[in-house]
């Protein structure tokens, strides 16, 4: 268990194409370069007819994807454990195991002052504090929301507050404005509960702090950080600056929200990077009256859908582009597809310990349903292969096709998006516990070997 930056991450990969083990290594074509010039680096395990792709370090933050997709190569590279049998004549592994260098390289760059002299049992402790700072700031959102109650009032609170350090007298104050009566002893209740989850240190006085714990770790954090090793660094380092430093009114990032930057360097989600997600947040946008948006949890003090940490949809707000990481993802996955190679992609992202597997329900479409049907059927069965090991969670039949994953499940089958540790916060959180570390990189180990049986088995009946 350690902590992955940019270099490293090279320095590991080169060993892997240089050493010597039963199922080599072969480094490819670049997918593409980054808006900064970083290559998204593709690699192939395998000789096979059938091409499954997998890859991880979508979002920048996310550092235990890239970290399991490394090891995923070395194991099966190896032909150990349950890979000793990996059958190289039948498949294919296309790893890209950084699709956005950029964002993987602010947030460990940055981070680098903190973590990189520690020993390995001092990165996990000081990763448990991050990850308990995290869960602190999700339950102080989530006892104020339980506390409030209603929808509007809660929306009406953060817009209010979510700037702002709290007191037993501005809630008071903020009830009172909205005819809330009899309201002091339940406000009591709150601040007791807040007390007995240490969220605030006193009963006397007590004050919810407007900075985020997890960014209260970081005093120093900055872009000033990322060190100009050549001139796509020194273009890296000035766009975040830009996007650290402008200011809507009176709001600029925290500069510690650079731990949470999960864009690339245009300060554009990948995620979100799709042209029907243009038009659900254009319709956001206007429903909200053009007003700042925000997000929610550890993030309520997070400006979105502006280039920044959490990443917009698209470079302009007037006309949707794909970013050069999603272009050079999708030109792969599609000529795979024509050249009937194509089996299907497995997208590794950081927490949450669920499956995102299911297309939009065939049961409420009316074109394409054949099509959906197919594909439906298919990643039900990647994905249960996938959840008797992991007991990942597998997520319903989306409503809205937001993310840049649930566009390509439309047009391709067996696209799966896996968040893998339980333990949240990324970037440190899931190295908050060693054990618990081990056990995702196991199960993942073994779950990904369960897909390709899952694989094989389908076309054999076929
Ligand atoms: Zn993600």
């Amino acid at each position: 268990m350690d902590f992955i930056t940019y270099d490293k991450l090279s320095e590991y990969l080169d060993a892997l194409v240089k050493a010597k083990n039963k199922n080599p290594v072969i480094k490819r074509k670049d997918l593409c370069l980054s808006p900064c010039g970083f290559p998204v680096t593709h690699y192939t395990i395998g000789n096979g007819p059938k091409h499954l792709t997998v890859m991880a370090g979508t979002h920048g933050t996310e550092i235990i994807g890239v970290d399991f997709i490394l090891k995923l190569m070395k194991v099966i590279s190896e032909g150990k454990g349950v890979y000793k049998d990996f059958d190289s004549n039948k498949f294919t592994l296309d790893f890209i195991p950084c699709q956005n260098p950029e964002g993987f390289i602010i947030v460990t760059e940055v981070l680098k002052p903190y973590v990189s002299q520690l020993t390995e049992k001092e990165f996990e402790t000081f990763s448990r504090n991050y990850y308990l700072n995290y869960c602190k700031d999700d339950r102080v959102y989530l006892e104020i929301n339980k506390f409030l109650e209603d929808k509007d009032i809660i929306d009406k609170f953060w817009d209010e507050y979510r700037l702002k350090d709290i007191t037993k007298d501005d809630v008071f104050n903020f009830l009172t404005s909205c005819h809330k009566e009899n309201v002091k002893p339940k406000i009591s209740e709150l601040f007791q509960t807040l007390y007995e989850l240490k969220i605030i240190d006193n009963l006397d006085n007590p004050v919810i702090y407007k900075e985020k714990f997890h960014h209260q770790m970081f005093k120093n954090l900055s872009y000033q950080n990322i060190e100009e090793k050549d001139k796509r660094y020194t273009l890296l380092k000035n766009k975040v600056k830009n996007i650290m430093e402008t200011k809507y009114e009176s709001y600029t990032f925290p500069k510690a929200s650079l731990i949470d930057w999960r864009a690339n360097s245009n300060g554009v989600d990948l995620n979100k990077n799709n042209p029907n997600n243009f038009k659900i947040k254009e319709e956001e946008k206007r429903k909200k009256g053009f007003k700042p948006l925000f997000g929610t949890m550890r993030f309520v003090n997070l400006m979105r859908e502006v280039k920044g940490p959490q990443g917009k949809v698209s470079v302009s707000d007037q006309k949707f582009t794909f970013e050069n990481e999603n272009t050079g993802l999708l030109k792969h996955l599609l000529n795979l597809n024509k050249e009937e190679k194509y089996v299907g992609a497995i997208s590794y992202h950081g927490t949450g310990g669920v499956i995102y597997s299911r297309p939009k329900n065939p049961l409420e479409v009316k074109k394409q349903k054949e099509a959906l049907r197919t594909i439906d059927k298919y990643n039900e069965l990647l994905a249960i292969s996938y959840q008797n090991i992991t007991e990942y969670k597998i997520m319903p039949y989306p409503k809205q096709l937001t993310g840049t994953g649930d566009m390509i499940r439309m047009l391709l089958p067996g696209f799966l998006l896996i968040e893998l540790s339980k333990m949240g916060g990324n970037p440190l959180g899931p190295y908050g516990d060693k054990q618990n570390y081990q056990k995702v990189i196991n199960d993942n180990l073994l779950a990904f070997n369960e897909i390709l049986k899952a694989i094989k088995n389908e076309i054999a009946v076929k």
